[in-house]
């Protein structure tokens, strides 16, 4: 038998040559392998079994056309996906995007990411991804429900509340969840359990809608309990201005800390006062305007174009919460340069790999996305249990589960890098740890 580490570079050229064309999907995976090969020299079994290659081909990929109208009575036209990559520990779980960059690289990164997010919840799900690269930005109301309407008359064949149980991401938030449940129900019945991140109205969990910020939040908080230190008085760099980061920066805030920037695909604010999160909530939740309208109301803020990430600002902590590959090799050497110690990522694979491995040989504390991010994943498997109980928690409850749900991943990380010879690398000890969990019940569940 070859060794593991010339065996889970053999897999990895495979996938190279077989998926040449998914950037995205290849990136994950360069990642992912090479962070295993510590474990799986003392798991020869997986490499007997050969559960790399398993384990990185999706159990089902379904594409299908959405057809829909616009309001000029324009018959329109997008690409809508759903991979279904692993159920080994349970029922498909993962959000749905709607942004023109959606494409299959993208949605199998995703997913693939996924796998291992929900597996470190602990929590029964299986990991899964799906959207359209339709952009809802600048779309009527009207054309969002109807596009929604068409996206699940399709969907709906492929899932089900002990199926696959999608959820909200980039573009899809409460509004379009509540269309595309109505229209799940309309063709199949009502199963609240279909679908997470609905409004409390219909079955949603309080705190579905803070628990990804303030997931990762709390993750930095307890790696930061760890080094007897706590967030108060630290100051922060917050990208995006979507769900993850208005809640990651009100949860920084609530600890004490200083969020001083928050972005989105045009340009950045930064606010040396901090963020109004009052404001930000208006602009973005109310009134879905961009960020130009922020310095209209605060002009002691800057509104400057690019990315925040090529900004000079001294801080402590960094939360990219914004979308994939928004951090490269030269902003990340900035923000080493300006005094960062901690990155907790809110989105997935914000950090490029020369990133990531920048962070890590900096000696910065890199909580990956599947590891910090794992709190909005956790808690729509806690709407789960509420919906197959007929009952809503409180919002206590609900974040004191999530707070200790982040806790355990924070510990379980730490300790599987310590296990594993690589004391603090979050990176290498969330992938094992995912991984160990899915290996174990693949193999249990025989060649399927
Ligand atoms: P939203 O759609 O609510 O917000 C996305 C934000 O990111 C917006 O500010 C948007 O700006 C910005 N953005 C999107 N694409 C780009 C781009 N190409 N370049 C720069 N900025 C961009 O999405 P979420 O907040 O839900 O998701 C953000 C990230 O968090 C994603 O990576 C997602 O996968 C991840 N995530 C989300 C979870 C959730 O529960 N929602 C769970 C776990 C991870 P603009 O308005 O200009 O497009």
């Amino acid at each position: 038998m070859t060794n593991a580490s010339e065996y889970a570079k053999k897999v990895q050229e495979k996938i190279h040559q077989r998926s040449n064309h998914e950037p995205e999907f290849l990136q994950a995976i360069d990642e992912f392998l090479p962070t295993i090969i510590p474990f799986l020299e003392n798991h020869p079994e997986y490499q007997e079994h050969n559960i790399l290659s398993l384990i990185t081909e999706p159990e089902r990929v379904i594409q299908f056309r959405v057809p829909w109208m616009d309001d000029n009575g324009n018959w329109q036209v997008n690409r809508g996906y759903r991979i279904q990559f692993n159920s080994a520990l349970g029922p498909y779980k993962g959000g749905l995007r709607f942004h023109p960059s959606v494409n299959l690289s993208v949605l199998k990164f995703l997913a693939f990411e996924q796998i291992f997010k929900n597996a470190l919840t602990g929590l029964p799900i299986g990991g899964g991804k799906g959207g359209s690269d339709f952009d809802p930005k600048g779309k009527s109301d009207a054309e969002i429900m109807h596009f929604c309407q068409s996206f699940m008359t399709e969907l709906a064949k492929y899932i089900g509340p002990n199926q696959d149980i999608p959820a909200g991401d980039i573009g899809v938030g409460k509004r379009e969840i509540g269309y595309l449940f109505g229209t799940y129900k309309r063709i199949k019945q009502y199963d609240a359990g279909v679908l997470t991140g609905k409004p409390l109205e219909f079955w949603g969990s309080q705190g579905r809608k803070e628990a990804t910020g303030y997931g990762a939040v709390y993750f930095a908080k307890h790696l930061l309990a760890d080094l007897s230190e706590t967030l108060e008085n630290k100051k922060a760099i917050v990208s995006g201005s979507g769900n993850v980061a208005i809640y990651c920066i009100e949860k920084l805030y609530q600890l004490g800390a200083k969020p001083v920037t928050c972005s989105d695909s045009n340009g950045f604010i930064y606010d040396k006062a901090g963020i109004d999160l009052e404001l930000l909530k208006e602009i973005k939740e109310v009134r879905r305007e961009r960020l130009t309208e922020y310095v209209k109301v605060r002009p002691n803020a800057q509104y400057i174009e690019g990315s925040v990430w090529n900004f000079d600002v001294e801080a402590e902590l960094a939360f990219p919460c914004a979308t994939q590959n928004e951090i490269n090799l030269d902003s990340a050497k900035r923000l080493v340069a300006n005094g960062i110690r901690v990155v907790a990522e809110g989105a997935n694979m914000p950090s490029s790999l020369e990133a990531a491995d920048c962070f890590v040989e900096a000696g910065v504390y890199y909580c990956p996305g599947k590891a910090a991010n794992a709190g909005g994943v956790a808690v729509s498997a806690l709407e789960m249990s509420q919906n197959s109980q007929r009952l809503q928690w409180e919002t206590e409850e609900v974040d004191e589960r999530l707070d200790g749900i982040m806790k355990h991943i924070y510990q379980n990380c730490r300790d599987t890098a310590i296990e594993h010879g690589a004391k603090d690398n979050l990176m290498l000890g969330a992938n094992i740890a995912g991984f160990a969990r899915v290996a174990e019940a693949m193999l249990i569940q025989g060649l399927v």
